[in-house]
């Protein structure tokens, strides 16, 4: 997808702080971390967002938080951590590529 931030960072045309990749998902380093540790977890397959889930992604999605948990100790979480999406202008999401926050390292303030 031209001209879509996430995608560019996938393709390694914009650098970024890789902590995990594999065939379908590639997970870095947020640069503006709301926690200790804010991961992006997000599918190389472009989809702007939750709008356009189909089955087929809806899986994907399944195994990305499936790889997520599994990661949680490499990842320095193993005391938890917390997932967000984003979704619309509401929930401010800036990013048209779906995106899932990871963010954990300290305890996280909720409320
Ligand atoms: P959203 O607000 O769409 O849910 O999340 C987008 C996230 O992308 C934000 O937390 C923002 O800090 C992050 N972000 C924006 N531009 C870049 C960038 O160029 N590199 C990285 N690593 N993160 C970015
Ligand atoms: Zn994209």
């Amino acid at each position: 997808m031209e001209n879509c931030l996430f995608c560019k960072i996938i393709a390694g045309e914009i650098p970024s702080a890789k902590v995990y990749e594999d065939e379908e998902t590639y997970i870095f380093r947020d640069i503006e971390p709301k926690a200790k540790i804010h991961l992006l977890c997000v599918p190389k397959e472009h989809f702007a967002s939750l709008s356009e889930m189909d089955d087929g992604r809806a899986a994907l999605v399944g195994r990305m938080l499936k790889k997520i948990a599994a990661l949680q100790t490499e990842l320095g979480l193993s005391d938890g951590y917390r997932l967000v999406v984003n979704q619309g202008a509401n929930a401010g999401q800036t990013v048209p590529h779906l995106h899932i926050h990871i963010l954990g390292g300290e305890p996280l303030e909720w409320e």
